[in-house]
């Protein structure tokens, strides 16, 4: 840290991405990411539009928005296009938690705590119930911003849309935000209710479930007043926040339905390939509506069994963090990666008795 640094900007404690070690070829299921390739569609037209990379994209990314308006039955008024949905969130944070609090959960995704210091922002916490559910009713009036993942990472647990739309509508004085990351692997959206809610964000990625992580495509959904209020947080700070190249991936992603669907009935089913083998020896998992399962072993550490995995290869994530300490979160693979995974976990339970 250099001696110009200001104070506020020194005391953060910044997002740790997973980690991406070099040292050799590892299964690596640590980051959520999807195991199967890009459609072919969005290579394709990322290879058109990179030879007009001389030009500024579309600030408001016009050809991108209507794929999507139409896909999702909304307007193009409703959507805002990000570089990662990270960025979503961090307009809704940059809106409205500075002077606000911010609402969210002890176990859920890091980066709302990061999002909440950089604005300055107070924090309610609100504890995930015994079995590591969210209880719609803490949500209740809550008295702020609040951030709900759901599906819950890194637990995986999910709400009903029945549950969301109680929070949002006992919500009436604050923004509700619904990240809905891990959605297309099981859970029920309430992206058709943005326009039925005034106080409604829905933040979505094309990083899990259309497999482009790497482009870095997000958006957040909304009545119009609320895009209005985020644009002006992206035209306050980066306009053409998303790369053309990036933006006509996402097109490709879009219009791709049947590789999408396919792919994400094949997450359901390693998913569900992984628990019952997991199961079998002896390890606890969650019921996981994500690309990932969080599970523990009676008498091994969360981090006995990532150290373990990643000697075998393997590499999941572990959390250093109260009442999870115990878990590993295990991204969901192509079957192949399922398969050295549960060699490993074998292997690891095995030394160990
Ligand atoms: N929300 C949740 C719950 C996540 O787990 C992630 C992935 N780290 C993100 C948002 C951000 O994803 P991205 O910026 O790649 O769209």
């Amino acid at each position: 840290m250099s001696k110009f640094i200001n104070e506020k900007t020194a005391k953060l404690t910044p997002y740790v991405p997973g980690e991406q070690p070099q040292d050799k070829k590892y299964v690596k299921l640590n980051t959520n990411e999807s195991p199967f390739p890009p459609s072919a569609f969005a290579v394709k037209f990322a290879t058109e539009e990179s030879l007009r990379s001389e030009l500024y994209p579309d600030p408001e990314y016009n050809s991108l928005v209507s794929v999507a308006a139409e896909k999702f039955g909304l307007k193009k008024e409703n959507l805002l296009f990000t570089n990662g949905s990270d960025e979503a969130l961090n307009y809704a944070f940059a809106a409205y938690c500075s002077g606000r609090k911010a609402v969210f959960a002890d176990i859920t995704y890091g980066f709302y705590r990061v999002f909440a210091d950089l604005y300055s922002s107070e924090t309610k916490i609100i504890p995930l119930s015994e079995d590591f559910s969210v209880v719609p009713e803490d949500y209740f009036n809550a008295g702020g911003t609040v951030f709900i993942a759901n599906p819950n990472a890194p637990t995986g647990k999910v709400l009903s849309i029945k549950e969301i739309l109680s929070v949002v509508g006992s919500n009436p004085e604050n923004v509700v935000v619904i990240d809905e990351a891990y959605i297309d692997f099981g859970g029920e959206s309430v992206l058709p209710y943005v326009n039925d809610y005034e106080n409604l964000i829905v933040v979505r990625t094309f990083s899990k479930s259309r497999s482009l992580a790497g482009a870095r495509v997000g958006f957040a959904a909304a009545n119009e007043k609320l895009i209005a209020d985020l644009k002006t947080v992206k035209y306050s700070t980066n306009p053409y926040n998303m790369s053309r190249i990036s933006a006509a991936m996402a097109v490709g992603a879009l219009i791709d339905e049947d590789y999408f669907t396919a792919n994400c009935k094949k997450v359901i089913e390693n998913r569900a390939f992984t628990t019952e083998e997991l199961k079998k020896i002896g390890f606890t998992v969650l019921d996981s509506k994500a690309n990932f399962v969080f599970a523990k072993k009676d008498g091994l550490s969360g981090n006995a069994v990532y150290e373990g995995l990643k000697e075998r290869g393997v590499l999941v994530r572990y959390f250093d963090k109260p009442r999870i300490n115990d878990y590993v979160r295990i991204t969901i693979g192509s079957k192949d990666d399922c398969v050295a995974l549960i060699s490993a976990a074998k292997s690891v339970v095995k030394e160990s008795l």
